[in-house]
Parts: C-alpha cells; sequence; structure tokens
C-alpha cells in the first residue's frame, strides 16, 4: 500500500536529530514530509532514559555553545542546561603505570598543556575548521591513527596517561583504528584549545535530557508525519520521484529523499540503483567508534569522582552521576568493551572486576545503558573516522545521488559525531531539498 505521492513533498529516512531537524525546516519551508522511523521513538543515538528517578543519558549528551547549532536550538526553546560532571569536590585521578594517581588543579591544568602540544597540527590542518575542509597535509597526518600520535609524545608517564585515556574517550573505538585528526578537528572547533575542548566534550548538559530538545523540534514540524516502528528496507529512484519501502509491505512516495542514516547502517538499506561505491565501502568498513557507555550503580555514597584510565585497562573513565547514602551512580566508559571481563551487559561481577583499578573497593549493585555497537539501527556509537576516512570518505557521503539527499552527524561539516552536527546536517539537506524542489 503507497502513501498518496501527491501529498508528500519529501521522505526522510531516520529520526535522529539530523531527521527531525530536517523534518521541521522542510515544514517550516512549506513542504510536506514523511519521516520514517525504525525504532519506538525518535532520537535515534540519543536516548534519555528515566531510571531510578533519574533521566539518564544512553548515549550523546553533552552540549556546549561553542556548538553553534545545537545552542541556537537550546535558546530557541529555552531548554534547561546545567553544568555536568559537578565540579565542586570533584576528586580527580588517573590510572598510570597501574596505579592510582590523584590530580591536583594544576596536575589537571599541566595535563591540558600537554594535550594542546599533542594536538599542534591542528592549526595548520584545520584553519577553518566549521568548513568540510582541511588544509594540506604534507606529513601525511590524515593517515596516522591515535595510537600512532601518542608515540610522539615525550612527557611524564601521568600526563600521558591522561592524554591517552582521554584519546580513549574521543576515539570510543581502539586508538590504532581512530584517526589522530579526529582529536586535532576537535581542538580546532574549541579555537585550538585543549581547555575549551575538554569543556565543549563533557561540561554541560540538558537538565531534561536531549528527549526534551528533540520533542520540541519535532514538536514544531507540523508539515511533517512521523511514522514510528517503520523500518526502511528498500529505496528505489524512479523516473520522476524517490519510492520508499518499508518492512511489512507499506511504502511512500515523494519528490524527494532524505536519507538521515547512521554511516555504520547505509547498507542494511537496499537502494535501487546502488549508492556510490564510496559510501556503500564507508558503510562496510565502518568508522571506529564502538565503545560502551554504562550507568553503573556502586553501593554507598563514594562521592565526587572523575577517574581516567588509558587504553590498557578495561574501564577508560568512571564519573559520579548521581548521589545518596545508599548508592552512587556512575558513568562508565569503556573504549574497547572486549575488555571488559563481562559475560553479559549487566554483569555486576565483571564491571566490579573492571572499576577495582579505578575505584579500588567499590561494589558494583546494577548496570543500565544501551550496547550501541550491537544495535542494527547504529552499529557504532559516535563517529570517529578510521586513518585516511577523512579524505576518502567525508566529501561524498555528503553528496546528493540523483533524488536523494543525505544528512546525519556523520558526515557534518563541522562537530561532525556531535549533536551539532547532525543538526547542522539537517539544515543544510532542508535546504538542499527544497531549493532542489523550487528550482
Ligand atoms: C554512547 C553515546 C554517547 C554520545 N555522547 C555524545 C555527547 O555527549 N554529545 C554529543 O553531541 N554527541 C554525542 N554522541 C553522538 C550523537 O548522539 C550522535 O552523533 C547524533 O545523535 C547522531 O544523530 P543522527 O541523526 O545523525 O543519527 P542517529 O541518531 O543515529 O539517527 C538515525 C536514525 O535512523 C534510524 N534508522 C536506522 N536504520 C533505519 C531503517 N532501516 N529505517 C528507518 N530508520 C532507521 C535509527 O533508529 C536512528 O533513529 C553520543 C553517541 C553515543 C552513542
Amino acid at each position: 500500500m503507497a502513501t498518496s505521492d501527491s501529498q508528500v513533498d519529501v521522505v526522510i529516512v531516520g529520526g535522529g536529530f539530523a531527521g527531525v531537524t530536517a523534518a521541521r525546516e522542510l515544514s517550516m519551508r512549506g513542504r510536506r514530509a514523511v519521516l520514517l522511523e525504525a525504532r519506538d521513538r525518535l532520537g535515534g543515538r540519543t536516548y534519555t532514559k528515566e531510571h531510578d528517578g533519574h533521566p539518564m543519558e544512553f548515549g550523546g549528551t553533552w552540549v556546549h555553545p561553542l556548538q553553534p547549532n545545537v545552542w541556537a536550538e537550546i535558546n530557541r526553546y529555552g531548554i534547561e542546561t546545567e553544568t555536568f560532571p559537578v565540579v565542586e569536590g570533584l576528586r580527580q585521578a588517573v590510572v598510570s603505570s597501574g596505579h592510582l594517581v590523584d590530580l591536583s588543579d594544576d596536575d589537571v591544568a599541566r595535563a591540558v598543556e600537554v594535550l594542546d602540544e599533542f594536538c599542534a597540527p591542528s592549526m595548520a590542518l584545520f584553519p577553518e575548521p566549521y568548513a568540510p575542509t582541511w588544509g594540506p597535509d604534507p606529513e601525511g597526518l590524515g593517515d596516522r591513527s591515535l595510537r600512532q600520535h601518542l608515540e610522539t609524545l615525550h612527557v611524564k608517564p601521568e600526563q600521558r596517561d591522561w592524554v591517552e585515556a582521554m584519546c580513549c574517550l574521543l576515539a570510543f573505538g581502539p586508538l590504532d583504528q581512530a584517526a589522530a585528526t579526529e582529536f586535532f578537528r576537535t581542538h580546532a572547533l574549541s579555537g585550538w584549545n585543549a581547555g575549551l575542548a575538554m569543556a565543549a566534550l563533557s561540561a554541560t548538559k540538558l537538565v531534561k535530557g536531549t528527549r526534551a530538545l528533540i520533542e520540541a523540534i519535532a514538536g514544531q514540524a507540523q508539515l511533517a508525519e512521523f511514522r514510528l516502528g517503520a523500518t526502511v528496507r528498500r529505496v528505489a529512484q524512479t523516473g520522476d520521484g524517490v519510492r520508499v519501502e518499508v518492512e511489512g509491505g507499506e511504502s511512500v512516495e515523494a519528490s524527494a529523499a532524505l536519507i538521515a542514516l547512521p554511516m555504520n547502517v547505509l547498507n542494511s538499506v537496499e537502494f535501487e540503483p546502488s549508492l556510490s561505491l564510496v559510501k556503500r565501502t564507508a558503510s562496510q568498513e565502518r568508522h571506529a567508534g564502538a565503545g560502551r557507555k554504562t550507568f553503573v550503580k556502586v553501593k554507598g555514597d563514594i562521592g565526587n569522582v572523575s577517574v581516567l584510565a588509558p587504553e590498557e585497562q578495561a574501564v577508560n573513565w568512571a564519573v559520579t552521576y548521581a548521589r545518596s547514602p545508599q548508592g552512587t551512580w556512575l558513568i562508565v566508559f569503556s573504549a574497547n568493551p572486549n575488555r571488559l571481563p563481562m559475560t553479559a551487559f549487566d554483569d555486576t561481577a565483571g564491571m566490579q572486576e573492571a572499576l577495582q583499578p579505578l575505584l579500588p573497593g567499590t561494589e558494583v549493585e546494577s548496570i543500565v545503558g544501551w550496547d550501541w555497537a550491537n544495535d542494527p539501527l547504529a552499529l557504532g556509537t559516535w563517529c570517529i573516522y578510521r586513518p585516511g576516512q577523512l579524505t576518502r570518505v567525508l566529501p561524498e557521503l555528503r553528496t546528493t545521488e540523483g533524488r536523494l539527499f543525505f544528512a546525519g552527524a556523520d558526515s557534518a561539516a563541522a562537530w561532525r559525531s556531535f549533536i551539532d552536527g547532525a543538526i547542522e546536517s539537517g539544515y543544510r539537506a532542508a535546504r538542499d531539498i527544497d531549493d532542489s524542489l523550487t528550482g
């Protein structure tokens, strides 16, 4: 059964921030859109889940005024923000050479300076960080992994391990698979300043969760229809339009389609004619982001802590999320989940063992979260390009193919891999589609 094509200008595949922003923008330009989302909710790789009285963010969380698009949306809808992690009384530490080393504010300031040194190529490589371009690369830094670039750093062990832990948090995948340029780009976007980059990555979140923001955006998309539980299986370009087929037999016909899917799942949809070889290859080789973020409840009030650890550890960051005398909720990041001595996602004994180097003596009570790397609708976390992918993949992922337009954080011009990038790409795609339908 096909939806009447005369009613629909655009069919949007994917209801993350990119697709939903595009739906609103198209709607505000008088275009009718149908958005097809496979999950039973909007938000994609952002997911606010109420648990134990807290709005927990299983996916994307942090936002920052340096990120112009998401910040404009926050202001537009009057969404409340808060500082997180709480800085008062924060105990900071790093696991270095197997030992837990407490860090004073001065130690952290020096480590941030080392991160500036680590990111020194950012000025030459990304002189215009808000454009999808990069400078000349005579040294071939685009092919260098974060692991290789770390080998160039000769500083005190705890400073090196602090920077390595930061690399783990940025890459959220194996450091030999993540491109060093990903850190240079983030540094450049933060005014070529490591302190600001740290703030952009993890200092401000939305009080009621990212759900509040995506619902506000969707709420203004009055000409758009959102269909949840609609898994797209096939997208065919016809003579004068596009036909999108949904699992179960339904289809939608429109003048154009916006594909707002994660790069890693592009190949799970059949395209007729096929997508370009570069897009297909990129989807097959995937980006490197495949870590695990979980909320872990430990016994008692263990205080306000933020402990980092380098790649050899199974956990690379544990930070206090919420405290009460009965227990502390931590957010736990593991860049290499296969290092976790866990037999299942909620294996408390395994998590307890993994946490000991960072937080000796902690007793784990429960674990919640989302396994993005094994979620067939994401097949990964945030997009971190592999060495070489920036040059090979980025321009093509953004390129229109006939009546198919593309959006998503994974191919954004500036804050690629962030909520901001998803919104930026939604603006761009809606503008391009509107122009093409007008022209
Ligand atoms: C654990 C984690 C932590 C993160 N932390 C941060 C952070 O702190 N700050 C930040 O800015 N960003 C963060 N990110 C990244 C950010 O969440 C994403 O980059 C951004 O939300 C991606 O938006 P998108 O619209 O491009 O893609 P997605 O959100 O992935 O949206 C794509 C949509 O397509 C749907 N879909 C897939 N296949 C089909 C199909 N066949 N048919 C129909 N629908 C389909 C998916 O269900 C999904 O809803 C994090 C991500 C993760 C996973």
